[in-house]
């Protein structure tokens, strides 16, 4: 491991700790670049209206439910997400849904940013081990966002030295069972319906113009040491 590996994977695990958020209450996290950053692919109203509202509504949603039970005041989000069978069953759904958007949506922004060369380093030889390119991996990327019915997210997996992609419906998130994905991508309507309406695969294709290879890279390095 060369120093810059260290580097970098300090990096990455400070991106990763970045990612668990405090206890309640909970907070938006600001978009770490400007809402006009990924035009053309994705337009400032869009980016507006989903992170101002769409996510600060899963924010105020969870802090409201868990406001009410004290006793999960020191609670941290992943902390909840992953065991959620002890969650008082008045708040479970509230908690999982809001709570899954929060936490989806806070590793979203951090994914997405001006457009990068590509994916590096360990993650570039996992893309290969996996998907055979680049391309034929983006490719499986959009079929798997075009075929995943309703709102959901498509999660890129790391698994054995590789990457697997799944699906998930509404909210749900793989940190439910434990597993921390490399990143998601939204294809819940509000993600592109003002600039693409029903043509999800054009929104797809643009993200895919947009994808954080630099976060990714080292947040991959950080996940497979
Ligand atoms: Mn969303």
């Amino acid at each position: 491991m060369t120093r810059r590996d260290v580097i970098r994977g300090a990096a990455a695990l400070a991106a990763a700790k970045a990612l668990a958020q405090p206890a309640a209450p909970f907070t938006l996290p600001a978009l770490p670049y400007a809402p006009s950053a990924l035009e053309p692919y994705i337009d400032t109203q869009t980016m507006e209206i989903h992170h101002d509202k769409h996510h600060k509504a899963y924010v105020d949603n969870l802090n409201k439910a868990v406001a009410a039970h004290p006793e999960l005041a020191n609670r941290k989000l992943d902390q909840l997400l992953r065991d959620l069978p002890n969650v008082p069953e008045s708040i479970r759904v509230t908690v999982r849904n809001n709570g899954g958007g929060h936490w989806n949506h806070s590793l979203f922004w951090q994914t997405l940013g001006k457009p990068k060369d590509g994916p590096s380093g360990k993650l570039a030889t996992a893309v290969e081990k996996s998907f055979g390119s680049r391309e034929a991996f983006e490719g499986k990327l959009q079929a798997a966002g075009l075929t995943a019915f309703g709102s959901g997210w498509v999660w890129v997996m790391p698994q054995g030295g590789g990457l697997a992609i799944e699906t998930s419906p509404n909210q749900d998130t793989p940190i439910m069972s434990g597993r921390e994905p490399l990143f998601g991508i939204d294809v819940w309507e509000h993600a592109y319906y003002l600039k693409y309406q029903n043509r999800r695969i054009e929104y797809l294709s643009a993200v895919m113009h947009v994808l954080n290879w630099d976060f990714l890279a080292q947040r991959y390095l950080g996940m497979a040491g």
